[in-house]
């Protein structure tokens, strides 16, 4: 665990979360600065950076995936959505704990800023 990260002192109940979601594996909150009507981020529990972190074979992404889509469903986004995972500073990332996006309630523009 990073004793200073902030996803693990949600994780740990130090940090305050609106939890949408949680199991042995994975924690869903919704995001504190939210770029569409629903945004939650979806965190593995173990501490991995970025995705290049995550071993060889392992199946973590799928496994935020498949609860990013079962969020969406609980959140009713009948009308699609989008899953964004940022990597690295020129990808957008400012949290370094492994994060899916979830994003809808409204149309998304294409190209992203
Ligand atoms: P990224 O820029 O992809 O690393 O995304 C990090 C996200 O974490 C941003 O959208 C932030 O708004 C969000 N965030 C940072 N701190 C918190 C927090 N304490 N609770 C909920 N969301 C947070």
């Amino acid at each position: 665990m990073g004793d200073h990260c902030v996803f693990c002192k949600i994780i740990r109940g130090e940090i305050p979360s609106n939890k949408v979601h949680e199991d042995d594996q994975v924690l869903a909150f919704t995001d504190i600065h939210p770029a569409a009507p629903t945004h939650v981020l979806i965190i593995p529990k173990t501490h991995i950076e970025t995705i290049e972190d995550i071993p060889s074979g392992d199946h973590l992404v799928s496994l935020l995936t498949e609860r990013a889509i079962q969020v969406a469903k609980q959140l009713n986004l009948r009308e699609g959505y989008r899953l964004v995972i940022n990597n690295g500073d020129n990808g957008g990332q400012t949290v370094y704990h492994l994060h899916l996006h979830l994003l809808g309630g409204r149309f998304m523009t294409w190209p992203p800023g």
